[in-house]
């Protein structure tokens, strides 16, 4: 509290000061007080932006053409953030162009500089980013030295933001950066405007696609002061921390950050904040396909953006409520709603956000496994894209649309194929991402919700190709039977074990190698012949099952073919692996499985060897060698009676010497002692049918 007040203080003390920089005069005695009462208003506008319009509102109406000069420009600059702040953008034009007119009039160069760049916002805020850029270029080049603080830093920040518009995103950091330097020179309100560049320089960095950094830099801004926990930016901060946990992945942070924003936004009557939040609450659940919560957020958006009368938000909200009715399976309603909104922005000229939205529109569709009509709206953003990107757009956006448009065109190829076109849907997206970058061209300031609109679109076509890839690399490795992973998993997993062992110190290897047992079931065509082809995959899933819980967590069991299975345990200790393979053949033998009704018993036969195998390197004995000399191991047990496992241990001489035994008789090696061979038993035989 006693904190606050000093900084209160302080802050009047150094606004005093401001005035001197400012005005360049020699300010009058009562300036000071008139200057100290604007900047508590200011404070005030830090959380109760209703509240400080009115007061400062109350304080302009008494002034007359004989308060200080000073004193009425500082009232309109802070007069025009606190319009903008309540929604009422036209109140906040015509009050910069007060100011203009009354610092031309005065001569007060600081004041028409401030002016002047207020309105190149106005002339971006039009999506006339070249035009902004040029004036802003010429206020620069006009600057003289002893131009004040202030007047330098908002000129770094327009800056920042006219690059960071046109997707110039290193320029645009590099003018943040200064303005971020320039704010510990600001006369007053020091650490607010630290705190306001931060928070800018955050929605860079996720426009750069780098949300850690985006989140480091809200700490930052967090850490520096309470202030920075004043609702106006907070709302802002948390806003950012919401887009960049939800780029993360990170929904109940991401959900929270949002929620936050929103309590704050209502609390402090900045109803265009309330709004962004709402929107992007409801995009956020859309894009994890919550269609009620999606609902019920949209429909609060759309109330409190009707109120506020913005017609780009009203779009948005229309636009979410009608995905998310559809997503919730109201189809023919949630589309209406959508093509009406589609209808109106064509009317008032903005093809290029209707045509985000028509491509969204085909997504859901397409989802909705209504490839029919998905094609006729592809068809139907083509045409417009086609028309688009002609008058004011950039080349660069324009060059981008039509790769864009090429992979559009492509799609419509694909939807017919769609299992094969992953790659190339993510080199879409990929490509999409960067028109996206540089849509950010068309966004006006409070639009920037459209830019979360199409960002949305990107994360939810990232989402789908992340889940379709997942699930194509998991049929890829995986026996669609029995869960487990197949042989080509274990070859994968071999081919960069290869890798491995060059970096592996070889003795470390020996001592601890890994286990290979390879098993067959017994008889297996006779449980087929007896009971049927579907009783046979019956055991096959059982014996996956039973064999899985038999070995470790660490330990992978593989479908190797047929009706033989792999056991890979890395790493084991060699005195145990014949405890190992005991356990594993008694998991299958000991209680029978029972399909349709009949107990079947199901034994095993198993070879198995280490990998490095005894004292031969692994350059020497790679590890098919090993696994053919397990397989030869296998059919000795089968040759042997079955129900039962051998093991190769150990070799016994050179290995030069035992190499070719183990191209074809393991039978003759042991006898000759060239390996030592170990038996474990199988479970005992009990006497059931088959
Ligand atoms: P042995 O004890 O010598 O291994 O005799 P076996 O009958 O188990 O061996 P064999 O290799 O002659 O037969 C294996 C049978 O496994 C042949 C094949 O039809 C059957 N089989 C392979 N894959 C599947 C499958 O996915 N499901 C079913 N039900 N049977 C399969
Ligand atoms: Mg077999
Ligand atoms: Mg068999």
């Amino acid at each position: 509290m006693v904190n606050k007040q000093l900084q209160m203080i302080l802050r009047f003390l150094v606004c005093f000061l401001l005035s001197l920089l400012l005005s360049g005069h020699v300010a009058y005695a009562d300036d000071s007080a008139e200057l100290a009462q604007i900047a508590s208003i200011q404070t005030i506008g830090d959380t109760d932006n209703t509240e400080a319009l009115k007061r400062l509102l109350e304080l302009k109406q008494k002034q007359t053409a004989s308060t200080p000069v000073q004193v009425r420009l500082q009232t309109l600059k802070v007069l025009v953030d606190l319009y903008y702040d309540a929604g009422k953008i036209q109140s906040s034009t015509a009050t910069i162009n007060e100011l203009v007119s009354l610092a031309t009039a005065e001569n007060d160069a600081a004041g028409m500089r401030i002016g002047q760049i207020m309105l190149v916002y106005q002339i971006i805020d039009h999506g006339k980013l070249q035009e902004g850029l040029s004036r802003l270029n010429a206020i620069q080049e006009a600057l003289s030295p002893d131009t004040p603080v202030e007047v330098r830093l908002r000129l770094d920040s327009a800056f920042g933001t006219v690059h960071y518009l046109l997707g110039n995103f290193d320029s645009s950091l590099k003018y943040m950066l200064e303005a971020l330097k320039l704010s510990d020179d600001m006369p007053s309100r020091k650490v607010q405007h630290r705190i306001r560049r931060l928070d800018a320089i955050a929605k860079l960095y996720i426009n750069m696609k780098d949300p850690e950094k985006a989140l480091a830099t809200v700490e930052e801004a967090l850490d520096i002061s309470p202030l920075a926990r004043a609702p106006k930016v907070l709302v802002s901060l948390s806003i950012s921390q919401g887009i960049a946990y939800s780029m993360l992945n990170q929904n109940d942070k991401s959900i929270e950050a949002y929620k936050r924003a929103l309590k704050v936004s209502r609390d402090a009557g900045m109803i265009t904040n309330e709004v962004i939040s709402l929107i992007n609450i409801s995009d956020h659940y859309l894009t994890l396909n919550e269609y009620k919560q999606a609902e019920i957020y949209a429909r609060q958006g759309l109330q409190r953006s009707e109120e506020l009368g913005d017609k780009q938000s009203i779009y948005i909200a229309r636009v979410n409520l009608g995905f998310s009715l559809a997503g919730q399976g109201k189809m023919q309603q949630g589309v209406e709603m959508v093509n009406a909104v589609i209808h109106d922005m064509m009317e008032s000229g903005q093809k290029s956000d209707a045509e985000g939205i028509i491509g969204e529109l085909a997504n859901t569709y397409e989802r909705a496994g209504m490839y029919k009509d998905a094609l006729a709206t592809l068809r139907q953003q083509q045409k417009l894209s086609d028309e688009l990107f002609r008058s004011d757009r950039s080349k660069a956006v324009a060059s981008l649309q039509e790769q864009f448009n090429a992979g559009q065109r492509q799609k419509q190829i694909e939807l017919l194929a769609k299992e094969n076109a992953l790659k190339d849907a993510e080199i879409r997206n990929h490509q999409l991402q960067q028109v996206i970058t540089l849509l950010g061209a068309l966004v006006t300031v409070m639009g920037g919700i459209f830019i979360f609109l199409l960002y949305r679109r990107v994360q939810r076509v990232n989402k789908q190709l992340r889940e379709a890839n997942t699930q194509l690399e998991f049929h890829a490795i995986h026996d669609p039977l029995t869960g487990l992973h197949n042989r080509r998993s274990f070859v994968e997993l071999m081919n960069a074990r290869v890798a491995q062992i060059n970096a592996d110190r070889r003795e470390a290897r020996e001592g601890n190698p890994d286990c290979l047992i390879l098993l067959d079931i017994d008889h297996f065509k006779q449980i087929n012949d007896t009971f049927g082809h579907a009783a046979g995959d019956t055991v096959l899933a059982e014996v996956a099952q039973r064999l899985r819980k038999a070995v470790r967590d660490t330990d992978r069991v593989l479908r190797w073919g047929g009706e033989e299975f792999l056991v890979y345990s890395p790493k084991s200790d060699p005195s145990q692996i014949a405890v190992l393979v005991e356990r594993v053949l008694h998991s299958v033998g000991d209680t029978s499985i029972t399909t349709n009704g009949h107990p079947i018993q199901v034994t095993m036969t198993a070879g198995f060897i280490s990998l490095p195998f005894s004292t031969i390197p692994e350059e020497k004995l790679n590890w098919e060698k090993a696994l053919q000399i397990a397989d030869m191991a296998l059919y000795l047990g089968k040759a042997n009676g079955r129900n039962r496992a051998y093991g190769v241990t150990r070799v016994l001489v050179d290995a030069d010497v035992a190499m070719p035994y183990f191209e074809e008789d393991l039978a003759a090696a042991v006898s000759r002692g060239i390996v030592e061979l170990v038996e474990v038993m199988g479970p005992p035989k009990r006497d059931v049918s088959h």
